[in-house]
């Protein structure tokens, strides 16, 4: 099945609740592009049990409502340096992993590790909705703002970065592939996982459906993509996803006209940089974390002016 909006002009905006009607489509096609930079490899192990995260230190609070309504822009054109760490994995690689599964594999400590050398140096996490309406509106930010994502929502984020990241009070951004959790994939966070780390005050947003490019397809297709990961994370979590991470960081100019109009804020790249700008909530930039980024490294990240 497909979503379709029956309005001709339903790229306009929503202001009303846009009628919409379930029209038959075939489901896309099971195979994943190629994607060298975030390879979506066969599950390497069964874990199958939940674990409870045991915070060792206070907890933060209880997350604010998700703000329905996107702030108006207030015509004021602005940009901040706002670094957005990208991480995927959170575990060590297995031992048969290639090279792209272990650059893009950080182990829980270096993670501890560099939480605290942010937080010893002043950074404050906050999320994307901050920025946002900072970039709109001028909200103020605190002093040294990060925001912290995590790409793909393999279950090493409900087992090692949601307990690490309470346990330091900080906040990430976990983008998940909506598909792979309906279908149980047993690499990938399951619903009962996101529940639990929305509750925690992390961020749950969209990284489309199945994880392929979203590059050079049509209108219909990318309604797919948009409205149909929008409405499952709305139905599992209770409020719909407002950013959209492009899967391999492939977008161009009709994917973001699609998730502008299906009531996305803002959509995340794969470009190198730290620096966001008003005029481009839909094209912001990313710090690229490996497995070999240091707490000295990645103090110098944060600090370059780029
Ligand atoms: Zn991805």
């Amino acid at each position: 099945m497909t979503i379709a909006i029956s309005s001709s002009n339903w790229l306009t905006g929503w202001t009303t609740a846009p009628a919409i009607v379930m029209v038959p489509k075939p489901e896309a096609p099971p195979s994943l592009t190629s994607d060298a930079s975030e390879p979506t490899t066969e599950p390497q192990t069964a874990e199958l049990t939940i674990t409870t995260p045991t915070p060792t230190a206070t907890p933060l609070p209880p997350p604010v409502a998700t703000p329905v309504r996107q702030p108006t822009p207030d015509g004021v054109a602005r940009t901040a340096k706002v670094p957005i760490l990208m991480y995927h994995y959170l575990s060590d690689p297995p031992p048969q992993a290639d090279s792209i599964r272990k650059d893009l594999s950080v182990d829980p400590a270096l993670f501890a590790a560099q939480l605290e050398r942010m937080q010893a140096e002043g950074y404050t996490t906050i999320s994307l909705y901050d920025l946002v309406a900072y970039l709109t509106q001028g909200t103020p930010l605190p002093p040294k703002p990060v925001i912290i994502t995590f790409d793909d929502g393999y279950r090493d984020s409900y087992e090692n970065a949601f307990p690490l990241l309470q346990a330091h009070g900080m906040q990430a951004t976990f983008f998940i592939i909506t598909d792979f959790i309906d279908a149980k994939e047993p690499e990938y966070l399951s619903w009962e996982m996101v529940r639990a780390m929305y509750a925690g005050g992390m961020s749950i947003e969209s990284h489309s459906r199945n994880h392929v490019s979203l590059r050079g397809r049509d209108k219909d297709y990318l309604i797919w993509q948009a409205l149909g990961s929008a409405e499952t994370i709305k139905a599992e979590i209770g409020v719909a996803p407002r950013f959209i991470c492009y899967p391999a960081g492939q977008y161009d100019q009709n994917v973001i006209d699609i998730f502008k109009s299906a009531n996305y804020w803002a959509g995340i790249t794969t470009k190198q940089g730290a620096t966001q700008a008003s005029n481009d909530l839909f094209e912001l930039d990313r710090i690229r974390v490996r497995g070999t980024t240091t707490p000295d490294q990645l103090s110098r990240l944060l600090a370059l002016d780029w």
